[in-house]
């Protein structure tokens, strides 16, 4: 199926007309959710998705929701074009891209709202956030009711909070977690990439610089609260307009660690921080895993 093009649908009788197709067949089916303007992290999602199901259905969607006011709800990238060539590509057999009106009813009124892992790093600098997040999620798993659906560890805090709440609503798909694509550089694919500056640009890859050696120093035995400081001095110093956060916390339940121990569970550095308006977020483990 490769290269022929996917049937796009932007009402939900049609999408679910498809899907009933595919499950009358027998298919197994891949969720993989986007808010296009799709680069190779997210078409690394799609890939994954097309080696474990029978068909896969790309959703294109801008969330307003996951956008306060004055962020880059009105900026951020679009190109439907570009990303259904992309997707056509990679053999995606459904395109879901509906407008505004066709996700949230007249009246809609519902918020899924995931406690504990969300009143931490993106949460606190973000807190309309993770709310938009998860109920669009839940809604889209919904509607498609896929067997897999696939997410980014990009975002790493977004996948365990999608993770929670598919699991607290008995929502029978399995969440999978993607490991981060990376430029050459280091630095991690995102569509706000394309929000920066040359010089911007240039100073971006310290992000990924900083936190692998933060990891570093973490799995060397450092104590956490000092490699903390030094990650954020060392952002600042490198370029960096602003360090929203810097925290090492446990893989799993996002619980601060103090130290790291080989042997100990699974940790990771998570960082954000702003290059002038664009703000960047990236994280590694401390030491491998999984
Ligand atoms: P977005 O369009 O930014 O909402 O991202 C859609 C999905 O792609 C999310 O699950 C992201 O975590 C994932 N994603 C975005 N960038 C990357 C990346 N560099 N590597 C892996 N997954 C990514």
């Amino acid at each position: 199926m490769a290269g022929s093009k996917p049937d796009i649908v932007r009402d939900l009788p049609a999408l679910r007309d498809a899907i009933a197709g595919w499950r009358r067949d027998n298919r197994s089916i891949g969720l993989v959710p986007t808010m296009g303007a799709l680069h190779d992290g997210h078409l690394s999602l799609v890939r994954c998705a097309a080696q474990e199901c029978d068909r896969v259905l790309a959703t294109i969607f801008v969330n307003p929701s996951q956008f306060a006011p004055g962020e880059d709800l009105e900026n951020y990238p679009r190109d439907e074009a570009g990303d259904i060539d992309k997707l056509a590509a990679l053999g995606t057999a459904l395109i879901y891209a509906p407008g505004i009106a066709a996700m949230y009813g007249e009246g809609f009124a519902t918020e899924v709202r995931v406690a504990g892992l969300t009143d931490k790093m993106c949460g606190l600098s973000r807190p309309h956030f993770f709310g938009g997040v998860a109920t669009v999620v839940a809604k889209l798993l919904l509607r498609t009711m896929p067997d897999r659906a696939y997410f980014g560890e990009k975002d790493y805090q977004q996948l365990l909070v999608i993770r929670r709440m598919a699991a607290d609503l008995d929502i029978p798909a399995e969440i999978v977690g993607c490991p981060v694509v990376r430029a050459e550089d280091g630095l991690a694919l995102s569509s706000r990439n394309a929000y920066l500056t040359a010089s911007e640009r240039a100073i971006a890859p310290a992000l990924f610089e900083t936190i692998a050696a933060a990891a570093e120093r973490t799995a060397d035995g450092a104590a956490c609260a000092e490699t903390v400081r030094w990650a954020a001095n060392e952002l600042a110093a490198r370029g960096f307009t602003e360090v929203d956060y810097v925290d090492i916390r446990d893989a799993a339940s996002l619980e601060a660690v103090e130290s790291w121990r080989p042997g100990d569970p699974p940790a990771r550095v998570f960082a954000a921080a702003f290059l002038g308006k664009t703000r960047l977020i990236d994280n590694v483990p401390v030491a491998p895993f999984e």
